[in-house]
């Protein structure tokens, strides 16, 4: 098979196509020939090394048929899956372990499955485990109107939040508009202060930020007393050590790092977040777009794309 191989961390660059031995489903996992794979801004990290154990190969997610199953794996040859959370899977075959697979529905294409799956199941975790916004109430979500930012904005919008977003370009404050957004502002230029004048003074219930160090300050800022800050990711880079007495001066915060993994620990949550996220998907709640798609011999191009900042929604890697 091919697949796209890390041997030495770095730039773009990094990513390149080679022949590859096919893997084999072990016990428990399922093998499957891959119709489209989603780049994640963390496939970003992990071909700078920040997560070594995940390479030579990077990518969480994808979508295929399924070519073989694994001693004990309860998936039948020719399913259409998806997964969020597997491994190695920028590749025209992939071992993904079985309890990860969800089926695709009909009606749910290649591309959506494998290319927005993962970003969905995070915006779901977001708005129903770490914090719930109730109808109406201020929330602010970074980056509007990328991958992920599109998705939290519609789906925070749907229940009837009042969300703040955050964008760099005109063309994205379209986007964010268009994906639900009450008002759409510019980071720096006194962000916290704007979104206080937006709420009466008083802040918001919960802010979404996935940039990082660039955001950070402006994000605790931008909170009402015992506001929580959902931190998932560091796009602009990790934010520095921080001192905890902190939070009670800003007014008894909430601060949580949360990642996907914790999210997905059993297979009942597993099926009940993909479910919600095809069934959102399905009633026109959430709509994906997509910012790119590259054949997997163009990941270099994908990784540049989505480190340029120039790219909106959300990117996948079709296998020729
Ligand atoms: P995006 O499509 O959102 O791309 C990143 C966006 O971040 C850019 O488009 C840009 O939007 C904004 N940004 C701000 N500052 C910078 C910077 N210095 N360099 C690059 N981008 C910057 O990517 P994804 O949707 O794939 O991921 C968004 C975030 O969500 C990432 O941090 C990712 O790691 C995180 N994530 C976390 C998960 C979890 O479980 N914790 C799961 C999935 C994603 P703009 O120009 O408008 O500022």
């Amino acid at each position: 098979m091919h697949a796209i191989v890390v041997t030495e961390p770095g730039g773009p660059d990094a990513l390149r196509y080679r022949r590859m031995p096919d893997p084999v489903a072990g016990p428990g996992e399922v093998l499957v020939r891959t119709r489209a794979i989603g780049v994640n801004y963390r496939d970003v990290y992990v071909r700078r090394g920040e997560y070594p154990a995940e390479l030579p190969v990077p990518g969480l997610e994808g979508a295929g048929e399924v070519v073989a199953v694994g001693e004990g794996a309860e998936v039948a040859v020719g399913d259409r899956v998806a997964w969020a959370y597997g491994k190695a899977s920028y590749a025209e075959l992939v071992a993904v372990p079985a309890d990860q697979c969800v089926p695709v529905p009909d009606g749910i294409d290649w591309q959506v499955a494998g290319g927005a799956l993962l970003q969905g199941m995070t915006a779901h975790y977001l708005l129903e485990s770490v914090y719930r916004p109730a109808p109406e109430e201020p929330v602010l979500i970074h980056a509007g109107a990328g991958g992920m930012g599109q998705l939290l904005v519609q789906w925070a919008a749907a229940r009837g939040a009042k969300v703040i977003t955050t964008v760099s370009t005109d063309e994205k404050e379209k986007l964010a508009r268009e994906a639900g957004a009450w008002h759409v502002l510019r980071y720096g230029d006194d962000l916290a202060g704007q979104v206080r004048e937006l709420t009466d003074g008083e802040g918001v219930h919960a802010v979404y930020d996935g940039v990082g160090a660039a955001t950070f300050e402006a994000s605790l800022a931008s909170l009402r007393p015992r506001g929580t800050l959902a931190l998932f990711g560091s796009a602009s880079g990790r934010v520095p050590p921080f001192d905890l007495q902190r939070l009670a001066e800003l007014g008894s915060l909430l601060v949580t790092r949360p990642v996907l993994p914790h999210f997905v620990r059993t297979r009942a949550e597993v099926l009940w977040r993909a479910n919600e996220v095809f069934g959102a998907l399905s009633d026109n709640v959430l709509r994906v777009r997509f910012g790119g798609t590259y054949a997997l011999s163009e990941a270099e191009q994908a990784h540049r794309a989505i480190e340029s900042r120039t790219t909106t929604g959300s990117l996948v890697l079709l296998p020729d």
